[in-house]
């Protein structure tokens, strides 16, 4: 077992499914005793609503402590280097360090500097492993075996750590995917389909994921406003009909531009079975970590 959870390629298939199979016990029973005396860190230096908590959740939910440095009170205010900050912490002994960046590979050096394991909880447009690893676990529920099944992503994909973490972790399960969003919106990559019209290929997919226009991450307006972008990529209930389909989207969703409010009521959406989901597999990615690593 890898010692760092940075992007999904860090683990096997196997432990994949060792990962979905506690978190399944986990969605049921809640050992509150198996990290006890464990230290779980959070930084987050980029906002989150539900990663952070989610990860602080699920470590409390295992018996674990929890300490998050409010960044913004932090001594990288003062000028003192990520690395410096990475390894003092490091030398409180923390089992483990959550540490979300808006720039790319941030994660990738800081566990270079930690004896500890270090999960990345999201790095600007690169990855976002325990995101993917939630979504496909909440498609294998629906979905079960989900080799040659059909995934459209739609959205702003160059610009998002989820699709780039999807792309390749549902590719190693034979996911067969399209990427569906305006030509600027789309990666430069040949390994898997793309489409300018989410109409043309909505009869023929299982699971529709959704992604927010990453505007944080843009230098310049790509449209101008998300309405216009809503009229051609918004998942609305015109577009989905009575399909039996599942649709996911990582969340903060845009109300009416992302997913309309009609489809975010519909029960095929299951944009909060992800959220709750996700604490189970993080509890999950968490026990694997540190008791395998010590
Ligand atoms: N919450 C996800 C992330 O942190 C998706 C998003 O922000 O759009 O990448």
């Amino acid at each position: 077992m890898a010692k760092h959870l940075l992007q999904t390629g860090d683990l096997t298939k196997e432990e994949i499914e060792e990962i979905f199979d506690d978190a399944k016990d986990f969605l049921i029973k809640k050992p509150k005793s198996l990290l006890k005396n464990k230290l779980i860190i959070t930084i987050f230096f980029e906002s989150s609503t539900r990663t952070r908590s989610s990860f602080e959740v699920a470590a409390k939910r295992l018996g674990a402590e929890v300490v998050s440095l409010d960044v913004s009170r932090s001594s990288t205010k003062k000028g003192e280097t990520l690395y410096d900050t990475a390894a003092n912490l490091d030398a409180m002994g923390p089992n483990a360090i959550v540490v979300r960046h808006a720039h790319a590979g941030v994660p990738n050096i800081l566990a270079k500097y930690v004896n500890c394991s270090l999960i990345n909880g999201g790095d600007g447009a690169h990855a976002h492993p325990t995101q993917a690893l939630l979504d496909l676990f909440t498609i294998k529920k629906y979905l079960g075996d989900v080799k040659n099944r059909k995934i459209a992503i739609v959205g702003d994909i160059k610009n998002s750590r989820v699709a780039n973490s999807n792309i390749s972790l549902l590719k190693r399960f034979g996911m067969d995917i399209t990427l569906v969003a305006p030509p600027h919106f789309l990666p430069k990559r040949d390994d898997v389909k793309m489409s300018y019209s989410l109409k043309k290929i909505i009869d023929e997919v299982d699971v529709i994921m959704s992604l927010r226009t990453q505007t944080e991450r843009h230098k310049l307006p790509f449209y101008a406003s998300l309405k216009d972008y809503a009229s051609d990529f918004c998942i609305t209930k015109d577009l989905i009909k009575d399909k039996d389909i599942i649709i996911l989207h990582p969340g903060p969703v845009h109300r009416n531009i992302d997913i309309s409010d009609e489809v975010l009521a519909d029960p095929r959406c299951k944009v909060l079975e992800q959220v709750k989901n996700g604490v189970a597999v993080r509890m999950a990615v968490l026990k694997k970590l540190i008791m395998e690593n010590g």
